[in-house]
């Protein structure tokens, strides 16, 4: 089968408790994008128990098509049966393209599905695009069109590589939470609906899910907030983001910080924003102390207004800051707060 049959671009659209991701919506708004300069559509593949209740919504975010696999052997995720799944679809419909969210879910599922369906995948990708590859022509190589170009950062964030696929199909790659937008959703909107079965063997060793353990927690999710109050290795203490803590509470903020105070152990994981914590997109992001190191700036620069305050003018985060306060934060922080709380 020549790779010019493989038609389609396909999303995994995760689902925990039989609710969808917002991963889901995102792989759906960059997929619809992809779809249209190649000229196909976009299927969603779906799998769960009891899940076929989520149809209409992934339509409404851009679904054309929804293979639906609805059965109790993938009622919580797990690596066999839902590689499985997803590789019998891919071996059965021939996808060009194949997106999975880069989560706990999609980092182990994807390796495991490009693995059995022999192509490559490109992990943790913060830009899709179609075009030529090589992009600039080489002489004596041929030049390929329309290929997935899947863009990541690189040797810690040093370096940005574009990698493309082409001599295998489908294209995989998995791509960073809060990278891609969703679309508005089309209300009413319906996809053509294909419920597929895999074929489980009874056989099959997998394993077994005694318990699941939630984690309770009481912070606000950051990639949710809308607007962030972030502090660095410049605010000094665990004890001064109290100080960040007043200015968040004034305006409606959540706290999140860099990853030097992660490491001096003054505020959670959880909170990081960067490379190796989380990708933000608020409508505000104060960055409170904080240099701009790449990887730092590589989680928040697609937030709609930044405001930078650090007491060094030459810091980087003025380069990608809208507004810029440079001075003692200890001083500044304080000020903002109380002219705030008087408007
Ligand atoms: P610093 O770089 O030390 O900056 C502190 C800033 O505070 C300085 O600009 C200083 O001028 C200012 N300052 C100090 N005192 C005051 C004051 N009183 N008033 C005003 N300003 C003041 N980093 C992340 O954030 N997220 C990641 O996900 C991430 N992932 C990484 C992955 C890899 C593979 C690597 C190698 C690094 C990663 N880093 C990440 C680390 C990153 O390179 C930087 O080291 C880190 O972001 C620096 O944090 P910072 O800006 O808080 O601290």
């Amino acid at each position: 089968m020549g790779l010019e049959e493989y038609k389609g671009v396909y999303v995994f659209a995760q689902q925990v408790d039989n609710e969808l991701s917002g991963i889901a919506f995102e792989l759906l708004g960059k997929a619809k994008e992809l779809a249209k300069d190649l000229n196909t559509d976009v299927t969603a593949m779906l799998l769960g128990s009891d899940v076929k209740g989520l149809v209409d919504q992934l339509a409404e975010y851009g679904a054309d098509k929804v293979i639906v696999v609805d059965d109790p052997e993938l009622k919580n995720y797990r690596t066999e049966p839902y590689a499985h799944a997803v590789a019998s679809i891919i071996n059965e419909y021939k996808p060009e393209i194949v997106l999975v969210g880069a989560t706990a879910i999609g980092r182990d599922l994807g390796p495991r599905v490009s693995a059995r369906v022999a192509t490559g995948l490109t992990a943790d990708c913060t830009v899709l695009e179609i075009g030529d590859f090589p992009i600039n022509p080489i002489p004596g190589k041929e030049q390929k069109h329309n290929q997935l170009l899947m863009t990541r950062p690189a040797f810690g964030g040093n370096t940005i590589a574009t990698i493309a696929c082409p001599d295998n199909r489908p294209q995989m790659a998995t791509v960073r939470p809060g990278v891609m937008q969703k679309i508005d959703p089309i209300a009413g909107a319906k996809a053509e609906v294909i419920e597929y079965n895999p074929g489980f063997t009874p056989n099959n060793k997998y394993v077994e899910i005694l318990d699941i353990v939630k984690e309770v927690s009481d912070t606000v999710d950051i990639m949710e907030a809308k607007i962030l109050v972030s502090g660095g290795r410049g605010v000094g203490s665990a004890e001064n983001f109290k100080m960040l803590q007043d200015l968040a509470d004034v305006i409606g903020g959540t706290v999140s910080c860099s990853r030097a105070v992660v490491d001096n152990g003054w505020m959670p994981k959880e909170l990081q924003v960067g490379q190796t914590g989380k990708t933000v997109r608020p409508n505000v992001y104060f960055a409170i102390g904080i240099s701009g190191a790449i990887q730092h700036t590589a989680g928040m620069e697609e937030s709609d207004i930044i405001i930078a305050i650090n007491k060094d003018e030459t810091a980087p985060i003025f380069d990608v800051a809208d507004y810029g306060i440079v001075g003692d934060l200890n001083k500044i922080v304080p000020k903002l707060t109380e002219a705030l709380k008087a408007v």
